[in-house]
């Protein structure tokens, strides 16, 4: 095999994990981050110290690297696709284009024939207003665009709660109201399209938030086989419209009846199939890095039940007693400063 460079838009742990996947492979990365000595950076070949949309550094990153792709969903589109004139740039911008704003994404998912939450635009406090009556006074109100981890979001759960100032509370930017979902667990799939048109999927995941940040994966959720069918033929669906390359994370409410509603998508590696590096032999990394590559997709096989938990802030000290334990994988992401809800690194334990 040639060895080929990598580009990759984004510094942080997920850059990190694609960046010592693709060097197992043989691939040189590169990195493109304003932030010097990011975890990426530790682990890759080289790094671009600049912003995510500066020309010139845009231009080297095209000149130095055979393919580029990103680990965060907030890549300037206009810059992707100027950069995709110059070198093939995966996944697609258009994937980009709709995870970047709720409403959008939303509309797109439903053209694929895959039900969402009811949602209405928000654009003034009047339009907040006639949105929550549309749903009986409950809703959760989010920004469009930049939202992650929950941020940028406000629960409506009654028509008890007062709609007042909702508007100016999220930064009068524009928003979207979806109807609250009573459902019974979230889960998310993880899949993969190759340069052959190729697919695979990994199980569905069953997650749990506290604070709205990721807490725990668990293999195998507590879904029927036909619900896991349903989250597989889904992905399959937005893969295809999409005319995807690489990896792709998508996250659904399951209702007590055993259907989905899909909540969004992230056209990178995810959170929620860190799982993947300890319990299959071809972890979402080394997937995403073979199918921007042009390589063939790997077995997506589950070969353990196991549980993936984030280590966020000071969750750090607890690294002693996992070392300690068998069977558990730990994942530290370089970060030499813990902050809370910062993402410090994970844990998989594998239960066979
Ligand atoms: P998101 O940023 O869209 O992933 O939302 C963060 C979390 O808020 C989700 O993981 C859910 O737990 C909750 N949530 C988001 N949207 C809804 C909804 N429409 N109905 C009920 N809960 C929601």
């Amino acid at each position: 095999m040639t060895a080929k460079t990598i580009g990759i838009i984004g510094g942080g742990q997920l850059g990190r994990m694609l960046a010592m996947a693709a060097a197992r492979l043989n691939f040189q990365t590169v990195i493109l981050e304003p932030q010097a000595d990011c975890p990426a950076a530790q682990m890759a070949s080289d790094q671009i110290i600049a912003a995510y949309d500066d020309p010139a550094a845009l231009a080297e990153l095209a000149k130095r690297c055979d393919v580029v792709t990103y680990e965060f969903e907030n890549v300037p589109v206009i810059a992707a696709e100027e950069l995709a004139k110059d070198v093939p740039v995966y996944p697609p911008p258009k994937a980009l284009e709709m995870a970047q704003d709720r409403l959008t994404e939303k509309r797109f998912i439903n053209d694929c024939g895959i039900s969402t939450a009811r949602f209405h635009a928000v654009d003034s406090q009047a339009d907040l207003e006639v949105a929550l009556a549309d749903f009986g006074g409950q809703g959760v109100l989010k920004t469009r665009r930049l939202g992650y981890d929950g941020k940028g979001q406000r629960v409506y759960r009654s028509s008890a709660d007062s709609a007042e100032g909702g508007y100016a509370a999220l930064g009068s930017v524009p928003l979207i109201l979806e109807s609250f979902v009573s459902f019974e667990r979230e889960i998310s799939i993880i899949a993969a399209r190759g340069l052959d048109g190729a697919i695979a999927c990994y199980d569905p995941a069953e997650n749990i938030h506290r604070d709205g940040i990721l807490h725990t994966s668990t293999l195998p959720a507590s879904i029927s086989t036909e619900t896991a069918t349903v989250a597989r033929e889904a992905a399959e669906k937005l893969l295809a419209a999409l005319g995807y390359v690489g990896v792709i994370g998508i996250e659904f409410f399951a209702l007590p009846d055993g259907s989905l509603i899909a909540n969004e998508m992230a056209p990178r590696v995810h959170n929620s199939g860190h799982w993947t590096e300890a319990a299959c032999v071809v972890s979402q990394f080394e997937q995403h890095i073979r199918a921007v590559t042009g390589l063939p997709l790997g077995n997506p096989v589950r070969h353990s039940d196991c549980v993936m938990q984030n280590l966020i802030g000071d969750d750090i000290l607890s690294v002693p007693d996992w070392l300690r334990q068998d069977n558990v994988l730990v994942h530290l992401y370089g970060k030499t400063e813990s902050r809370p809800g910062r993402k410090m690194g994970h844990i998989t334990q594998l239960h066979r």
